[in-house]
């Protein structure tokens, strides 16, 4: 058996939130968390899609392509027919990629001269015209996106932002052409190439954009983009006859009884109101990284505040602040640092919380998710009910240890109530 589509993802929510889509448009699909050390034989039996959900976004470019690279190789042995680089809908970069590097490495790789960009996902807001990306009614520069903790975007442009990532020409392929439809957004490939651009992001604003430019992609052996790119991808293997008619796919069920909790340590606009909300109404604790810097001991007081408070409603255990309050933390304590404090405290939270019968967790942002699943020793992810656009509860798998329900929600996405409805 051989799979079709490969993916590699960024970072493991935005990994999710496309074995979501794939599964939604009828591919059976695994999320495995990191290259798996072994074959890819046992992993791939009966499966049509393998995300690789890695966490590279903000570590330095050589080590994101490493990753990226060994990823590629692992799926290339799986089968995959068509690699798809994900990011996130925001296109998140450090100052030094690592979008470009990893696309232009997976690109030599896989002895191709061109591919697209395209981080569109019309369903929670993110369109892209004239190359300038939208979040809802404004620019990415203006979203809470120009204050993230750790990629700070300051510029709408993605011509531009890639360009300053990438050693060969960026292009744009335009709306008009986006809605002539595939053969006119495969005739402005064509033009671009011949003219040497090597890297084209792609206009869309509906989701009908998105199906026909997965549809004009066909034959690219590599396409780079956010999970809405996916939309059009399983249409291409039905329509070779490679795929049968399945409808969606059968989500699992998370509903696997134990207690619940929140962690937070994404600082993005949706993730505060998030936490507002639940705040208002479910018991909370709040982590400070100035305190995580000085010792242990805000860990183990949260522990000791979670005792007794466990249950099938959740708790809120969160790092999250506004801009504020994260520029100070970031001002003492340099901003990777401030970061990694909170990661490694979340992540040995959570492994706290199962070894105290959590088992349903929603985690809320991604770096934070990436964190976390690495601490629980977790091997792959099923997809279940999606409880918001892009965010799926999932059931985790570990060598020798029950499964988890988990639900990991990237910053900006979901609704003010998610964290309760989550559990609803
Ligand atoms: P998002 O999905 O919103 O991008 P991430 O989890 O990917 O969220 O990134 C948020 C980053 O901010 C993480 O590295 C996290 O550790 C860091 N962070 C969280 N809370 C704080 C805080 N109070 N001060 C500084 N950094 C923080």
């Amino acid at each position: 058996m051989a799979i079709l589509l490969g993916a590699i993802a960024d970072d493991f929510t935005g990994a999710t939130d496309l074995a979501n889509t794939l599964v939604r448009q009828g591919m059976r699909t695994v999320q495995l968390i990191e290259v798996p050390a072994g074959p890819a034989a046992t992993a791939i039996d009966g499966v049509d899609a393998v995300v690789i959900a890695l966490k590279s976004r903000t570590i330095p470019a050589a080590a994101a392509v490493a990753q990226s690279l060994a990823a590629l190789d692992w799926l290339q042995n799986a089968g995959a027919r068509q690699v798809l680089f994900k990011y996130c809908s925001t296109f998140d970069s450090t100052a030094e990629g690592n979008i470009g590097p990893v696309a232009e490495a997976l690109m030599a790789a896989l002895d191709t001269d061109f591919t697209i960009y395209c981080p569109a996902f019309p369903e929670n807001g993110r369109t892209i015209f004239k190359g300038y990306l939208f979040v809802g009614d404004g620019l990415l520069s203006e979203s809470g996106m120009r204050d993230h903790p750790l990629t700070p975007m300051r510029d709408a442009s993605l011509v531009r932002v890639l360009a300053a990532q990438t050693t060969r020409p960026v292009g744009l392929v335009p709306l008009s052409a986006v809605s002539d439809g595939p053969t006119a957004i495969r005739a402005t490939f064509d033009r671009l190439r011949q003219a040497g651009t090597a890297h084209a992001i792609v206009d869309a604003v509906t989701d009908a954009d998105l199906h026909r430019l997965g549809e004009a992609a066909s034959d690219l052996p590599l396409i780079t983009g956010g999970s809405g790119l996916a939309l059009g991808l399983p249409e291409n293997f039905r329509r070779q006859g490679l795929l049968p008619n399945r409808g969606e796919t059968a989500a699992v069920s998370a509903d696997l009884g134990g207690a619940t909790a929140v962690l937070s340590g994404s600082c993005s606009v949706a993730t505060l109101a998030q936490n507002a909300y639940m705040r208002a109404r479910r018991p909370s604790f709040q982590l400070d990284p100035q305190a995580l810097a000085e010792s242990d001991e805000q860990i183990a007081q949260a522990f000791d505040w979670a005792a007794g408070r466990l249950g099938a409603a959740p708790i809120l255990i969160s790092a999250s602040a506004p801009p504020d309050a994260v520029r100070a933390a970031q001002d003492a304590l340099g901003r990777e640092r401030a970061g990694a404090l909170v990661e490694a405290a979340l992540a040995r939270i959570a492994r706290g919380l199962v070894d105290r019968g959590v088992r349903r967790l929603v985690v809320a942002g991604g770096e934070s998710s990436g964190a976390v699943v690495q601490a629980l020793g977790v091997r792959a992810l099923a997809i279940g009910r999606q409880i918001d656009p892009g965010v799926p509860w999932t059931v985790a798998s570990r060598d020798g240890a029950p499964p988890l329900a988990l639900a990991l929600k990237s910053g900006n996405f979901g609704g003010e109530d998610f964290f309760l409805r989550a559990f609803a």
